[in-house]
């Protein structure tokens, strides 16, 4: 592995390896990525911020002190770059709930199912009152330890009911302001035009892949 720089998803979650994975496609920007089960990296940071920044930030500081200290200190390790998301949907009927816990929501007996479990909490709810929101913090760290931030955001309302097989989480239940279908309706591409990450990594890809192309050049020159 000494093919130059590579990018860390600071996630266990295979629909955000996904995502992220498709939306650098889409933007046409071409790194190789590696999830922390290919590199045997174990590890469920305590997201503990008050913000999906600050936890974005717990994460990508994890992952990357966890890649610092791999054995051997391997050489690809100088050429990577860490990548963390922390999202959630924030309802206003509920006050902003769940937020910030948003992966935790409803996990337990008997309800299982986050969506299924807002949907309760909102009958009878008039239409005009199931606004709510996603929200992505993005923080990405290059292995000279510079930190990247980006936020994006999608505003929405509450559906009645779950719709649609794409996508993850509560995309059954969320129709994006302007749309009749709901996000788990949408075409894959369609979806990151306009959802909180697809927004919030476009916006960093300009500096974060400045930094990726410095340290491909370096890495070039290097071992050329
Ligand atoms: P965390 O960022 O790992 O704390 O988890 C974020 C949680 O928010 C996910 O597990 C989903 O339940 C929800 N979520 C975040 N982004 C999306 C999305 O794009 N679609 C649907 N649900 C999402």
């Amino acid at each position: 592995m000494n093919e130059g720089p590579s990018l860390l998803i600071a996630s266990n979650n295979k629909h955000k390896h996904a995502e992220i994975s498709q939306i650098l496609t889409i933007e046409g920007r071409k790194i190789s990525l590696i999830t922390p089960a290919d590199i045997g990296i174990s590890l469920e940071p305590i997201e503990n911020a008050l913000t999906y920044l600050g936890n974005a930030q717990i994460k990508a500081r994890a992952f990357h002190a966890a890649l610092k200290a791999m054995p051997g200190s391997v050489d690809w390790v100088h050429t990577t770059f860490v990548l963390a998301d922390d999202s959630g949907i924030e309802v206003d009927a509920l006050g902003g709930r769940p937020g910030l816990l948003s992966a935790r929501y409803a996990t337990g007996a008997p309800l299982q199912d986050g969506c299924a479990a807002i949907l309760k909490e909102l009958l009878g709810v008039a239409p005009h009152d199931r606004t709510a929101r996603f929200r992505a913090a993005i923080v990405a760290i290059a292995p000279s330890g510079a930190g990247f931030a980006s936020e994006g955001v999608v505003e929405g309302e509450i559906a009645t009911e779950k719709r649609g097989a794409n996508g993850f989480g509560y995309d059954p239940i969320f129709r994006p302001v302007g749309s009749n279908l709901h996000l788990a309706e949408f075409e894959t591409a369609e979806k990151h035009r306009i959802s909180h990450r697809g927004i919030a990594i476009r916006n960093l890809l300009p500096s974060l892949f400045e930094s990726i192309n410095k340290v491909k050049f370096t890495h070039e020159h290097q071992t050329n």
